[in-house]
């Protein structure tokens, strides 16, 4: 084995310090209001995330949600830790002027930047610094099978400035497959239109060839239709999450029915660590690029 450095043996130590530490992973529900945010954050939680996801309990109604505010739950499997944040925002449209109504957003956004360059910057530095960025913002769209309404436009335009967007079809069981299908173009022809690049931006990523026929195909899904509810209905012998209606039922975790399984996957499974790196290298930089230079004047 001669001039054999043994640099295979970091994959290990790398993945020993990985299992040490656990990973932090903040995701941020937006949109209108009564578009199903709140519930989707239960429902994630109460999903498959893991072999052990907390399981359903009675149906309940969501609260109106007044104030941003987080829920966490550390997920663990084979010993590895995943502190998952998802962070609850009130809806849009529920003041008579909504023009500048994604503000307290974009700047608990940047407050969670502030954050962490005060860490870094500070001279007592902490070993490790709490991560509190928004790694991933959801954003509802309302199923309404026309086009994206004009504070959409504005509130995406915002957002892709300073976080990864994954934009969702909001209570898709309102529309039909071929509704569903139509509305999902038109939104993309729309996003295009406007230059409004939500996540996977292909520019930002650093991917292989196999990566980037992923990408392709999930970017075609985008945004993602979804369902969401907090209540679990028996199908055939199991207990799944479900929507039940007079006509049926319409499962959450089913891909037939819906996408959610592909919006879950996604975000907390093939592009968590993407997620994290285009945080921290492309919209956390940016921001702290901004910063550090208006303290220099
Ligand atoms: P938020 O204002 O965006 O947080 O919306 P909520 O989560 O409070 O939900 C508003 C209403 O929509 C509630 O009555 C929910 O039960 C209902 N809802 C939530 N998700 C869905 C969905 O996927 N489909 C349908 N049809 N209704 C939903
Ligand atoms: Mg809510």
């Amino acid at each position: 084995l001669e001039g054999y450095v043994g640099i295979d043996t970091l994959t290990e130590q790398i993945r020993k310090k990985a299992l040490r530490q656990g990973f932090e992973f903040n995701v941020m529900v937006v949109g209108g209001a009564g578009l199903g945010k709140s519930t989707m954050v239960n429902t994630i939680f109460k999903s498959k995330v893991s072999r052990r996801s907390c399981q359903p309990d009675e149906e309940y109604n969501t609260p109106k949600t007044v104030e941003i505010k987080s829920i966490s739950h550390v997920i663990e499997e084979k010993g590895i830790r995943l502190k998952l944040t998802i962070t609850d925002t009130p809806g849009f449209g529920d003041h008579v002027n909504n023009s500048n109504c994604w503000q307290p957003i974009i700047r608990y956004i940047n407050d969670q930047y502030e954050k962490y360059l005060n860490e870094e910057i500070s001279i007592r530095r902490r070993k490790r610094i709490p991560d509190t960025r928004v790694h991933c913002c959801i954003y509802f769209i309302a199923p309404s099978g026309h086009s994206l309404k004009a504070v959409d436009i504005e509130a995406l335009k915002k957002l892709v400035q300073v976080v990864n967007v994954i934009p969702v079809i909001a209570k898709s069981d309102s529309l039909t497959l071929e509704e569903r299908q139509a509305f999902k173009e038109r939104i993309q022809q729309d996003l295009a239109d406007n230059h409004i690049r939500v996540y996977p931006d292909m520019d930002n990523l650093d991917l292989d060839e196999e990566e980037i026929n992923n990408n392709v195909e999930l970017m075609n899904r985008i945004p993602f239709a979804v369902v969401g509810s907090t209540a679990s209905h028996l199908v055939g012998s199991k207990n799944v999450l479900a929507r039940k209606t007079r006509w049926g039922i319409v499962e959450v975790e089913n891909s037939s029915h819906c996408e959610f399984i592909h919006l879950r996957d996604m975000v907390i499974r093939t592009h968590l660590q993407d997620l994290k790196e285009v945080t921290a290298q492309v919209h956390y930089e940016l921001y702290r690029h901004e910063r550090l230079e208006t303290l220099k004047e």
